[in-house]
């Protein structure tokens, strides 16, 4: 689920209101210090309100999340990025991963999928997969020496080349195991819906950020 926040000033309010319709404590909340990278974390119940408050408590170098604790909500934030939800019905266990074209590149889904594998016995099989919006192949333009990251994944069109986030993670996570049936997208493109979502690509570096949040109750 995501919510939106429309400047840092209203960002701690926004949360607070949107959490507490869900019944989540918004200091509960378990937050990374995000930097494009592939690194997984295992989140325990020793972890709950780091990052809720403040950028300074939250889990460092980090961009995917994973816990089997209940009541210990999840959260990522984007605005073009993708978000990609992991939901393990049988141990049970969630993953929370923030994926752009570095930690894409990176692999970041596979890394946290062996995390849950390692932490909690995941079988992918057991596995539902959920991507929030994200910058489309519709929009997403990138230059061509992406190719050297991406081989055969670059999209061409009128001499601009585009990437497809959802297209390479869901690849990733077909070639785990998981199950395309299992595999949910929102095709929601963040820059063809600004008005609705935050577009970073569009709007530049004072975007706000939509977050992402995952709980098991
Ligand atoms: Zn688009």
């Amino acid at each position: 689920m995501s919510v939106f926040y429309s400047n840092t000033k209203d960002a701690l309010e926004n949360r607070r209101n949107f959490l507490q319709e869900l019944g989540i404590d918004y200091r509960d909340l378990v937050c990374a210090q995000q930097v494009h990278g592939s690194q997984a974390r295992y989140i325990q119940e020793t972890d709950k309100g780091k990052g809720a408050l403040s950028y300074d408590t939250a889990i460092p170098d980090t961009d995917a999340l994973i816990t089997h604790e209940r009541n210990l909500p999840l959260a990522v934030f984007t605005a073009d990025c993708l978000s990609v939800f992991i939901y393990d019905h049988r141990t049970p266990g969630i993953g929370l991963v923030h994926a752009g074209w570095r930690s894409t590149r990176d692999h970041i889904v596979g890394k946290t999928v062996k995390l849950m594998q390692e932490k909690f016995n995941t079988e992918v099989k057991d596995l539902s997969v959920s991507f929030g919006p994200a910058i489309g192949s519709c929009c997403y333009t990138v230059r061509e020496d992406f190719t050297d990251f991406f081989p055969g994944d670059l999209i061409k069109r009128n001499n601009h080349y585009y990437l497809d986030l959802v297209r390479i993670n869901k690849r990733q996570l077909l070639d785990l195991g998981v199950k395309d049936k299992n595999i949910f997208d929102s095709q929601i493109c963040t820059s063809c819906r600004n008005e609705e979502f935050f577009s970073y690509r569009k709007e530049g570096t004072g975007c706000g950020r939509m977050m992402s949040i995952i709980m098991l109750a």
